[in-house]
């Protein structure tokens, strides 16, 4: 098998072993690590459909991490989906009224960062073995809510790693809070930020990137890794969904092998919807990949115009996960419709940061036929979850809504009538009060932890353990600070 190395997509960093790009998460550039080529090969969907999740994740892992073992790989990829989720399948797919959901919620932390989250820990530890790293690894993680959880639970208590996450103080659910500050390990750290997603992720790269604090954190034999989705190594287990999905599809004859299949992707920070790209340039064949946004829609008006504008106000909606103004994964694809240009990428993330926008080429918005950008404003969310309950009772979360929403004005805009798999994001346990409000106005004045007993009497689906008794449990960060202290904050807690 070709070896895969990994560049950065600013340009400055070059040929890195997948262990090495991991490890580093982050560019020294500011770039992120892209692979140096996609994989050659002939997906055997014929093949594909009899294997487990495992399987297809191994294999797929396997053509990216080449520097890794077989061994290696499937120790990473049976340790992290294993009975912690709660379907044997770990991403089932469920079909309603002509539509698909593919379920990735049914891990520890009940939304899909679990599905990379949970291998992350061991890629990491493991390809930190491999370069002989010997140094503590500070995992540095901003949150729109659904990571820092995820991030937590993956890496409490894994030996050599402390994990410090941040979270807007007053832009997550309230689940989304008690879940992580209620978090045990003797490693996890929780802090709140008084500013909002994009702070939070803005004054974590400036960490990344600050290269006294790194030196400082070095002496003391630490060094920093990233568990957001700009690290390599979450993304690529997101790839695995897609290739998993479409072989599902095969076995379960909704489809034949070649047959176009579309995805539709409730999008914030562009990891998501760039793993489906990645898996279509793998030979999956997906057709359209249906970008979907909420009212913070500066993805949708990228694709609809080439402009990508972040000057606008940055809108709290019922899919906070969701509300993100700078789509950090965004930069892989410019990557790669500049014809893997980092001259351009610089071009543009300059542009980015100075005049808060950037303009493509027309011959990179050429390169986008495959997305279709859609969003939902917040009472079509609420009304796409409605529309579901009546139509099948089956009930999807506010960000599952969002795509469902966007799925529906597709199909009406497009008549096209190829079969499509909405990608469902969270348990509508995660997201109780949202969720119920659209099927009754009465909800809203019950709390949220009274409304999760409310929803298990209306799905019937019981109550998942990442949120059972979640109100009794003991509360046990409570750290908030502003953007500028982050520095001194992550000192601290090293310090201690
Ligand atoms: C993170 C998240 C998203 C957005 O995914 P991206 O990869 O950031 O585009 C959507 N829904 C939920 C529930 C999430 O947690």
């Amino acid at each position: 098998m070709q070896k895969l190395l990994y560049n950065s997509t600013r340009g400055q960093e070059v040929g890195l072993e997948a262990s090495e790009a991991i490890v580093k998460g982050l560019a020294k550039d500011g770039g992120l690590f892209v692979p140096s080529f996609i994989p050659k090969v002939d997906l055997d969907f014929n093949k594909l459909k009899d294997m487990s999740y495992q399987e297809v994740a191994c294999y797929v892992l396997g053509l990216f991490l080449t520097d890794f073992t077989e061994d290696e790989i499937k120790h990473c990829v049976y340790s992290a989906y294993d009975d912690k989720f709660d379907d044997a399948s770990i991403a089932p797919i469920v079909k309603k009224d002509g539509h698909y959901y593919l379920e990735l919620f049914h891990g520890s932390t009940i939304a899909f960062k679990d599905m990379a989250l949970s291998i992350l820990p061991y890629l990491l530890t493991t390809a930190a073995k491999k370069q002989g790293i010997e140094n503590d690894i500070v995992i540095l993680t901003a949150t729109s809510g659904d990571t820092g959880k995820a991030a937590l639970e993956g890496f409490s208590d894994i030996e050599g790693t402390q994990i410090i996450v941040f979270y807007p103080k007053s832009g997550v659910s309230m689940i989304q809070e008690r879940q992580m500050v209620t978090s045990t390990g003797a490693n996890t750290h929780v802090v709140g930020i008084t500013g909002n997603f994009d702070d939070a992720q803005t004054g974590v790269k400036e960490l990344f990137n600050n290269k006294e604090f790194n030196k400082e954190l070095a002496e003391r034999n630490f060094q920093l890794s990233s568990a957001n989705s700009i690290n390599i190594g979450r993304l690529l287990p997101q790839i695995v969904y897609y290739v998993y999905t479409y072989a599902y599809m095969v076995k379960h004859n909704e489809i034949n092998i070649g047959d176009p299949l579309n995805v539709v992707v409730p999008t914030g920070n562009f990891g998501n919807i760039l793993a489906a790209f990645y898996a279509k340039s793998l030979g999956t064949p997906l057709n359209k990949l249906i970008c979907a946004s909420n009212d913070n829609k500066v993805l949708y008006d990228f694709f609809d115009t080439g402009t990508y504008d972040k000057r606008r106000d940055f809108i709290l909606t019922i899919s906070p996960s969701m509300d993100i103004l700078i789509s950090s994964n965004l930069e892989r694809l410019i990557y790669e419709i500049a014809g893997e240009n980092p001259d351009m990428v610089n071009h543009f993330m300059d542009d980015l940061a100075s005049e808060g926008m950037y303009t493509i080429t027309a011959d990179m918005k050429n390169e986008l036929a495959s997305f279709y950008p859609g969003f939902a404003t917040e009472e079509e969310t609420l009304k796409a979850i409605k529309i579901e309950f009546d139509a099948t009772g089956y009930i999807i979360d506010p960000h599952t809504a969002v795509a469902k929403a966007a799925y529906d004005s597709y199909t009406k805009d497009t008549k096209d009538d190829t079969k499509s798999v909405i990608i469902s994001t969270a348990s509508p346990y995660k997201f109780t009060k949202s969720t119920l409000i659209a099927l009754d106005d009465k909800y809203e004045s019950i709390d949220d932890f009274t409304l999760l007993k409310e929803l298990l009497s209306i799905s019937g689906i019981d109550i998942p353990l990442a949120v059972k008794d979640i109100d009794k449990k003991e509360i046990l960060h409570d750290t908030v600070c502003d953007k500028e202290e982050m520095q001194e904050i992550v000192m601290n807690f090293l310090n201690r």
